[in-house]
């Protein structure tokens, strides 16, 4: 902020080069939503102005990310970029191992391929679906322990991401240490809508972990957002800088697991960091099987040149305060303009409660749905449905077994839209609300197996 009390959220960023966005009216987008079934994941991203389907990999680079581009060393082994990824990372992370890999998942694999297995638990705040999926491919246990504010979805908390400490204990106990895999804590707590760990909460985890002599590994793909928050939300972290959180937040960790499409400021790429040697030999050797050489992992030289420069830009003060401030605005805009969501807003997405908006679209009907293809119908914009659509499940007589919260996600990308399209989402939902009552529910006409919300059919009833 340039002054005190400045009320104007001023992006600290200019446009040196811009990609056009097509204008398209309201005819168009009905007939482009209906050749793809009316699920929007199955539209042409040039049919979208606002895209808000998730944060990962849609970021903007710097112009000296760019440049960095250019200076990209495409060496198979020893590679100068490597080493400035590796020295990039090894000092943020204080972890003597680095592993890159092309994106979060592939670290995932690795590391829980080889904890993993039958018989063996792990236990988050939130597993992310992938790091849930790649659990359970090994034939592991993934189970859930959010903070018991996390289920309430109105009333103000500071650190709605926590992971329930007691419970932790416990279900150490329950399984005996040996069983455990390891405990996950991430950072944002993505699936717990993008809510922030404390530092106290990570302690104590590490103490748990400690006591037990149990591996805890950072899923920490949001880490510098989650910085901000404990910044400014708890108590002794006021003179730190982010970095320095973060800091005390990799030195609690025995791993580290980032998707680098998040907080690295990339389109693609991810990283594996341990402490121990003889982890770190196993986890190389399935690397270089599925990823590439040690010092490349799924990465180009020039990608791994962005991330090094990435992960120092996202700790810049002016970058992280817009990045909080500009999604609480939507949040705050669309709460004034009485659309029901989750709070507090997360740091990289808002959840919109469509269940509440429409309240006469019952949950067969999925009113997320209706929300998503509204959404794209009257402005344009793309979001997700995270609800029945995603999560249901069909009983073997066709019946619906809900989701527990019938959301759709706004997901903010980084650096890429101003304030006025931000102002546009928010005039594009005070139309929706008022066409509210006259919205219409969704039938599936056809689903895949598996993961249907990525490619299922609708038709509006
Ligand atoms: C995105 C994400 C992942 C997976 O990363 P990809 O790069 O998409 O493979 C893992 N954990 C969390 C918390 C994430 O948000």
């Amino acid at each position: 902020m340039y002054f005190e009390n400045q009320k104007t959220l001023a992006e600290p960023f200019r446009i040196k080069m811009v990609e056009p966005l097509k204008v398209t009216n309201e005819a168009y987008r009905l007939s482009k939503l209906r050749q793809a079934g009316y699920n929007p994941f199955l539209l042409n991203s040039e049919d979208v102005f606002i895209d808000l389907l998730t944060d990962s990999g849609t970021g903007a680079m710097s112009d000296r990310q760019w440049a960095g581009l250019m200076m990209g060393d495409e060496s198979y082994a020893g590679a100068r970029s490597w080493h400035h990824l590796e020295d990039e990372v090894k000092d943020l992370t204080g972890m003597p191992y680095v592993l890159p890999t092309h994106q979060g998942r592939a670290a995932e694999r690795i590391l829980y391929g080889l904890l993993g297995g039958k018989d063996k638990v792990f236990i988050s705040n939130t597993h992310f679906d992938t790091t849930r999926a790649n659990i359970e491919f090994t034939g592991a246990t993934a189970i859930d322990i959010p903070c018991a504010e996390s289920t309430d979805t109105e009333t103000w908390a500071a650190f709605k991401g926590n992971m329930d400490i007691e419970k932790l204990e416990s279900l150490i106990n329950e399984y005996g240490s040996e069983q455990v895999g390891a405990v996950i804590l991430t950072v944002t707590n993505n699936s717990a809508g993008g809510q922030p760990v404390s530092m106290a909460n990570a302690k104590a985890v590490r103490d748990v972990c400690s006591q037990y002599g149990v591996l805890l590994v950072l899923d920490g793909c949001r880490i510098a957002e989650n910085s901000y928050y404990i910044r400014h939300r708890e108590a002794g972290f006021g003179e730190k800088t982010y970095r320095e959180i973060a800091s005390g937040m990799f030195a609690i960790a025995d791993a580290f697991i980032m998707s680098a499409k998040k907080d690295g400021l990339v389109n693609m790429g991810g990283l594996l960091t341990l402490r121990s040697k003889d982890l770190a030999e196993r986890c190389t050797n399935l690397l270089i099987i599925s990823e590439g050489f040690a010092t490349y992992g799924g990465l180009t030289g020039r990608d791994m040149e962005a991330l090094a420069i990435g992960l120092r830009e996202v700790f810049n003060p002016d970058y992280l305060e817009y990045r909080i401030k500009s999604t609480e605005y939507l949040g705050n805009h669309l709460r004034e303009a009485g659309i029901p969501l989750l709070w507090p807003t997360g740091g990289h997405a808002i959840y919109i409660d469509a269940q509440k908006m429409y309240p006469h679209i019952p949950v067969h009907e999925y009113p997320g749905q209706a929300l998503v293809c509204s959404l794209y119908q009257t402005g344009a914009i793309r979001s997700v449905e995270v609800g029945s659509v995603m999560f249901g499940k069909t009983t073997d007589d066709g019946m619906l077994i809900p989701a527990a919260k019938e959301l759709v996600r706004l997901a903010i990308p980084r650096r890429v839209y101003t304030q006025s399209h931000i102002d546009y989402v928010v005039e594009v939902f005070t139309r929706l609300k008022e066409t509210a009552a006259a919205t219409r529910g969704y039938r599936i006409v056809w689903e895949p197996p598996f993961l249907r919300h990525f490619t299922a059919r609708f038709e509006p009833v």
